[in-house]
């Protein structure tokens, strides 16, 4: 599973950070950083819990890998 997070798209929300903080944090601007881009076990639960409560669709979680 891998982790993608979109600053342009990121409106600084912080859901994700706070869902997520071992894969998600926000830089001075507010806007969306990723600690770990292929989080497992708990940190991907998160991440996937982050992507759906994220209001402005800029956290992607791919599937393909697993
Ligand atoms: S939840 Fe979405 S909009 Fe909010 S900081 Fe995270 S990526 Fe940005």
């Amino acid at each position: 599973m891998s982790v993608e997070a979109d600053q342009r798209v990121c409106v600084g929300a912080g859901l994700c950070a706070l869902t997520a903080p071992g894969v998600f944090d926000q830089d001075e601007n507010g806007l969306v950083v990723v600690l770990e881009g292929t989080p497992s076990g708990k940190a991907r639960d998160e991440a996937l819990r982050a992507e759906r409560l994220c209001p402005s669709g800029a956290v992607r979680v791919g599937r393909s890998h697993g």
